[in-house]
C-alpha cells in the first residue's frame, strides 16, 4: 500500500464547497490584504486560544518576529531556545537584532529543557522562546516559573501547536505571547503562507497592528518604521472556513497516534518521541527515534510509504548559523535527537487500515535481518 506523507488533496476535497463559498465571499468584497475577513478571523482565533488577541500576518517567521518586538527584545539582548526546531525560530530573533542563545533539550520529548533554561539565563537575556515541537506542549509549568523568577517575556513558538493544552490553558495564551503559522501542511493551513501572533497585551496587539502595516496609524501616518506582512483576505476566510474543523482533526490525529502506538510499542530499537498524552499533545507529526534510520528510510521508501525527517541538522550546526560559533558536541541531546528522529505519515485523513500498513512496512523492515 502507498502511503504518502502528506495528503493535502484529500483534505482539501472534502471541503471543495466551503472554500468556494469563502473564495465567492471575498471576491464580492475586493478585501484581499488585510480587511474584514481578517478581523474576523482574528477574533475567532483569539477565542479559539483563549488569549485576548490575535494578530493576523504573512507568515509563522513574521508572526514570531513580531511577538519578539512587541517584548522590546532588540540589539544586544539574548534570546533563549533550542536548537532542535525549524530554522524559523532563530531567524525571527536574529531579525530583532538580539542574538540566539542555545540551550539543550529533553530527551523524552526534544522540547526545552527546564533545568539548562535555569542555568543559561543571564544579565542580557530578554526573552524565552520555548518551541511546542511536533504538537506536544513544551514543559509550560516550570518554564512560566523560571521566566516568573527573572521577569522574563515568553514567547512560544505555537507554530506546530494549534489547539494543544493543559490545565485550561492553550497554546498561544500561556504567557506575554505566541507566533502561529497556518503553512499549508500545520494543523491549521492555509492555501498559501499565514502566520498569526497572539499576546494577552492589547497595546502589543495594537503595536503588532501597526507594524504589520508599515507602521502606520491612520493612512499616510506612519507611527514608527514597520513592514508589509499583512494576512492575506482570501487566506483569512479559508482559515475561518477550516478552524472549524481543527478540534476534530486534532482529535482525529491523536486517535491515529493511539494506532501508532499499538502497532509499534512492542518493537525494539524504536522510541515514540509523540506518545499520546492527551490534550497536552495535536499531534502534528509522528515522529520516532530509531538508531539505524537510513536503513529503515530506504526500507520504507521501497515499499511506497514517504518518511520524513524533523529535523536532520540542529540549527547551531548549520552552515547559515557557523557564525554564531556554537561548535558540535554542545547539545548532545539535541545532536543525538536529530540523528535518530524519521517522521511516519500523520494527517487526519489517515485511515486505521493506512496507519497499520505503515506500522507493518516498519516492522517488517525494522526485523529483517541486515544483509551484508
Ligand atoms: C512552520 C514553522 C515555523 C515558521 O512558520 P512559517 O509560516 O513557515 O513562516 C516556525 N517554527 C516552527 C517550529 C515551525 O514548524
Amino acid at each position: 500500500m502507498k502511503v504518502p506523507f502528506l495528503d493535502l488533496p484529500a483534505r482539501h476535497r472534502k471541503l471543495r464547497n466551503e472554500l468556494r463559498e469563502a473564495f465567492d465571499e471575498v471576491l464580492e468584497s475586493g478585501e484581499f490584504a488585510g480587511g474584514s475577513f481578517v478581523d474576523r478571523f482574528e477574533q475567532e482565533f483569539a477565542e479559539f486560544c483563549g488569549v485576548s488577541h490575535a494578530v493576523g500576518v504573512a507568515s509563522g517567521t513574521d508572526a514570531l518576529w513580531l511577538g519578539l518586538m512587541a517584548a522590546g527584545v532588540g540589539p544586544g539582548d539574548e534570546v533563549i531556545t533550542v536548537p532542535m526546531t525549524f530554522v524559523a525560530t532563530v531567524e525571527a530573533i536574529l531579525r530583532t537584532g538580539a542574538t540566539p542563545k542555545f540551550v539543550d533539550v529533553l530527551d523524552s520529548d526534544c522540547t526545552m529543557d527546564p533545568d539548562a533554561l535555569a542555568s543559561a539565563i543571564g544579565p542580557r537575556t530578554a526573552a524565552i522562546v520555548p518551541v511546542h515541537l511536533f504538537g506536544r506542549l513544551a514543559q509550560m509549568s516550570e518554564i512560566l516559573q523560571i521566566a516568573e523568577r527573572h521577569g522574563l517575556p515568553v514567547i512560544e513558538d505555537a507554530a506546530q501547536a494549534h489547539g494543544a493544552e493543559d490545565s485550561g490553558r492553550r497554546a498561544g495564551g500561556f504567557h506575554f505571547a505566541a507566533g502561529f503559522s497556518f503553512y499549508p501542511g500545520k494543523n491549521l493551513g492555509a492555501l498559501g503562507d499565514a502566520g498569526a501572533v497572539t499576546t494577552r497585551d492589547a497595546e502589543s496587539a495594537e503595536r503588532i497592528r501597526r507594524i504589520r502595516n508599515h507602521g502606520q496609524r491612520r493612512k499616510y501616518e506612519h507611527a514608527e518604521v514597520g513592514w508589509n506582512c499583512r494576512m492575506d483576505g482570501i487566506q483569512a476566510a479559508v482559515l475561518s472556513r477550516k478552524l472549524r474543523h481543527l478540534e476534530r482533526d486534532n482529535q482525529r490525529r491523536r486517535v491515529i497516534a493511539g494506532w501508532y502506538e499499538t502497532c509499534l510499542s512492542d518493537l525494539p530499537d524504536l522510541r515514540l518521541v509523540t506518545q499520546p498524552c492527551g490534550s497536552a499533545h495535536v499531534h502534528h507529526l509522528q515522529v520516532i527515534r530509531v538508531p539505524e534510520r537510513e536503513r529503515l528510510l530506504a526500507g520504507m521508501k521501497e515499499q511506497g510509504i514517504e518518511c520524513g525527517i524533523h529535523y536532520p541538522v540542529p540549527v547551531h550546526l548549520q552552515e547559515a548559523y557557523a557564525f554564531l560559533g556554537v561548535p558540535a558536541g554542545s547539545f548532545p541531546v539535541a545532536e543525538q535527537c536529530a540523528r535518530e528522529v524519521m517522521s511516519l505519515p500523520m494527517y487526519p485523513e489517515l485511515s486505521r487500515a493506512q496507519t497499520e500498513a505503515v506500522g507493518e512496512a516498519l516492522r517488517g523492515v525494522l526485523l529483517e535481518p541486515v544483509s551484508h
